[in-house]
């Protein structure tokens, strides 16, 4: 691992980078319905975020700091975050990146999810809902379009086992008469898994075949 110089303290220290990953083969590249990638770039999660082991910072690239974040990473609300994602997303959230704070926390969320730290996974997903929340009370937004916006959330409130929300959620989704095919598979898809009871991980590959011989279109 190179050493990095934290941008806050000077201390230098060896940091994971995020390596260049070969695309996946297209019949396994089917992300999380949370939009996790498939391999092999879902194992490089490990390095998306770096750490100083001096005066706790954490960022993607820890060389960088904006102004203020030397104040913030002192301040008791950071230091009770769990973990160097829910860190960085504090201090975005402190510096009005509600979307992107919201993302970090997501992917602290999935972090957690490896390492069998359920409470910790749960804390950092409901922390990725209430920041896109204030986002959106701010007017930013954190996927391209509502309905995708309404998936991911059903996918999040589902995992934290609150069905009630959750169904709600792709409820008011799917009520928008122009939505995308995979929108609506995945809602649907969505609702089979609520009324299941199922918290757990699923993929897009997962989505039943489209009834009528009709093409499903892909996100991208
Ligand atoms: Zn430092």
């Amino acid at each position: 691992m190179p050493n990095t110089e934290c941008a806050l303290c000077g201390t230098l220290s060896p940091q994971p980078e995020v390596p260049a990953v070969e695309p996946p083969p297209a019949a396994k590249s089917a992300p999380d319905l949370d939009t996790r990638p498939a391999e092999p770039e879902r194992s490089t999660i490990g390095a998306w975020m770096q750490s100083c082991p001096t005066c706790g910072y954490a960022a993607p690239d820890l060389s960088h700091a904006a102004p203020g974040v030397e104040q913030l990473v002192k301040s008791p609300g950071y230091i009770g975050c769990p973990g160097p994602f829910a860190r960085h997303a504090y201090i975005l959230e402190r510096l009005g990146f509600y979307a992107d704070a919201g993302w970090t926390a997501l992917h602290g969320a999935w972090a957690f999810d490896d390492d069998g730290q359920e409470h910790a996974a749960r804390r950092l997903r409901s922390a990725a809902i209430s920041y896109w929340k204030q986002g959106k009370a701010a007017g930013q937004h954190f996927m391209a379009t509502p309905p995708e916006e309404f998936a991911i959330v059903t996918d999040l409130l589902r995992r934290l086992g609150d069905f009630d929300q959750a169904q709600a959620t792709a409820r008011v989704a799917l009520n928008d008469d122009h939505l995308p095919g995979l929108m609506q598979d995945t809602l649907r898809f969505q609702l089979s898994l609520i009324q299941a009871r199922d918290t757990a991980r699923h993929t897009l590959a997962e989505l039943p075949p489209r009834p009528k011989g009709g093409a499903r279109v892909t996100l991208e």
